[in-house]
């Protein structure tokens, strides 16, 4: 049995250098508040929690007196009235926010300033997208299908996309856009590091007979990853080694293991020893993760 861990994997570089950020101001200092997950990944987040992250859910949740303590603002960004809230009661604020992340605010505050009609192309209840809308005020619409818009004469449409889209959801909706305005400016905010490993797990979906791919059930780039590899093999989307199962190995030779931008590689690591253990398989040490099982 061969297992391939699918090139690239680990964290993105917007995860890795949250994630950094927290554990350096952990170890400063023993706590920080963050609001919502920090990353769509419970071993991590109970990891981080053990050395003082505290997440909250609601306002509610956090603190009336925040001087003294700190705040972080998550990867995915944060609607701007929740953070004016959290200034209001003192915290010393951290921005965590990815870098591509506030690019695509910047873009919709720009498209909005040029008076086009703001449609955003993602998952409503995504923090990202709560994000987003956040920064432009409530003033776009959210969809995720041409389906959900509709157009008016003389219209002036702006899109944008949630960063972890599939492309060809983000495309659907501008070609039907193109149809139907005159006057339609699509900028293509979809993250290239989620782009590629889309791409890669598609090439490597057609060379395995199993794809697993690991990673928190609320993450969205994880689903679309497990979209993909559903489409050429077997796929199984799970969050923990313990997960596995000995039958799905059964009578495989070729087996992929692909993870979410915050899935880290110790997770996919642990999938791939559970499966050596399940099915008896000796590491032959190649670099890409490769094992192989006497036969
Ligand atoms: S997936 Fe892309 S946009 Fe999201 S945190 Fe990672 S690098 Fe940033």
């Amino acid at each position: 049995m061969e297992i391939e861990l699918v090139r690239p994997y680990g964290f993105c570089s917007g995860v890795r250098r949250t994630v950094g950020l927290v554990e350096r101001l952990l170890r400063e200092r023993g706590q920080l508040y963050c609001f919502g997950e920090l990353i769509h990944n419970l071993e991590e987040v109970a990891r981080l929690a053990a050395l003082g992250l505290r997440t909250v859910s609601s306002l509610e949740e956090l603190p009336i007196e925040g001087a003294g303590k700190r705040f972080l603002i998550r990867a995915h960004g944060l609607p701007p009235q929740i953070l004016e809230e959290v200034k209001q009661r003192g915290y010393q604020i951290v921005d965590g926010t990815c870098p591509r992340v506030l690019a695509a605010h910047s873009e919709a505050l720009r498209l909005a300033a040029e008076g086009y009609r703001l449609v955003l192309v993602g998952h409503r209840e995504h923090p990202e997208l709560a994000g987003l809308l956040g920064a432009v005020g409530g003033r776009a619409e959210v969809v995720l299908t041409p389906e959900e818009l509709s157009f008016r004469p003389g219209d002036r449409l702006g899109v944008l996309s949630q960063t972890t889209l599939l492309p060809e959801q983000f495309t659907a909706v501008v070609a039907a856009a193109a149809r139907q305005v005159r006057e339609l400016k699509a900028v293509n905010t979809l993250c290239q590091e989620t782009l590629r490993r889309q791409e890669a797990v598609r090439e490597a979906a057609c060379r395995v007979e199993l794809m697993l791919v690991i990673g928190g059930r609320n993450s969205s780039n994880t689903a679309r990853l497990a979209e993909i590899a559903a489409r050429y093999t077997g796929c199984y989307h799970i969050e923990s080694p313990n997960q596995l199962e000995r039958r799905w190995l059964m009578g495989k030779h070729r087996i992929g293991i692909s993870g979410g931008t915050s899935t880290p590689e110790t997770s996919l690591r642990a999938v791939q020893g559970e499966i050596e253990r399940l099915m008896g398989g000796v590491n032959d040490g190649k670099e890409d993760g490769r094992v192989r099982r006497e036969q």
